[in-house]
């Protein structure tokens, strides 16, 4: 009996070390390049989340800024900062976030994908781009944790996005970090760059809170076609480049939450989401 006992315990025990070791995927808003500089209320709240969590052995972030026509994984040693944006100040230009690649996930990553029926190719030369390293810098600002980036194929829309977080699930469990870096609102002509954080467009709050409300229903049909189905969803993303990396991480993850939500320039979401 005492031999069966502790079999089960050290069962639990492994268990129990398996629970606290699976990292949850995240949708990140990352807002204006300013943001680095600026951060607002998301800074802090970046920096609170990435103190709660578990330190992860890698992280792998979908940008909304890496839009391919088929999956590719960063592979460089140490992939260069990427300063992909005009007309900020000249601050902004000097930040550097020097974490390191991470070439043998990549690898092992687009392995995984290929099994999945997701082919995938490595990109040993691709840089951060700054949907990646600016909210990085605020969540784990060392820059000491391997980074590597995966494309975003964006004309397949938000079913693909669901497929590939599903095939990278199981990495949260290893101790990776998982992702999708994009803005929940994204209308950059309809801003207006002098509104406080109290100004909040009525027409970006009602998009938001359709797709919180059937993310707390795991609606995934709805989601899918949230285009046809949410209030004002063109408007809200004349394109769609910045919503996708939520259907990753919503594939990739658990049960949802909400750790982060506001407006900047009255229209665009600075939401951070959780899942698991
Ligand atoms: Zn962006």
């Amino acid at each position: 009996m005492l031999e069966v006992d502790r079999s089960s315990n050290e069962d639990g025990d492994i268990l129990l070390q398996e629970l606290i070791a699976m990292l949850p995927s995240l949708f990140i808003s990352h807002g204006s390049p300013m943001l680095a500089l600026d951060p607002g209320s998301s800074g802090p709240a970046l920096a609170r989340l990435a103190a709660e969590l578990t330190r992860p052995k890698a992280i792998v972030v979908v940008s909304a800024h890496w839009e391919s026509q088929r999956l590719l994984l960063t592979a460089g040693e140490h992939p260069k900062t990427w300063h992909d944006f005009g007309g900020f100040p000249a601050a902004l230009y000097t930040l550097q976030y020097p974490a390191p690649g991470a070439p043998e996930l990549a690898a092992k990553i687009a392995g995984q994908l290929n099994d999945a029926g997701l082919p995938a190719e490595l990109d040993a030369q691709r840089p951060f781009d700054h949907g990646a390293w600016v909210p990085l810098s605020l969540m784990y600002p060392q820059a000491d944790i391997p980074v590597l980036q995966l494309s975003l194929p964006s004309r397949m829309g938000p079913e693909l996005q669901t497929r590939v977080g599903r095939a990278l699930a199981d990495l949260r469990g290893q101790g990776i970090l998982l992702i999708g870096s994009g803005s929940i609102t994204h209308n950059l002509g309809e801003l207006d760059w002098r509104a406080g954080p109290d100004v909040i467009t009525p027409w970006a709050k009602a998009f938001r809170d359709w797709v919180v409300e059937k993310l707390e229903a795991n609606d995934e049909e709805a989601l899918h076609h949230y285009r046809h189905l949410a209030p004002s969803a063109v408007r809200n993303h004349p394109s769609d480049e910045h919503l996708l990396p939520l259907f990753f991480a919503r594939g990739a993850g658990g049960t949802f939450k909400v750790e982060h939500s506001g407006f900047t320039y009255g229209a665009l979401g600075m939401d951070i989401y959780r899942f698991g």
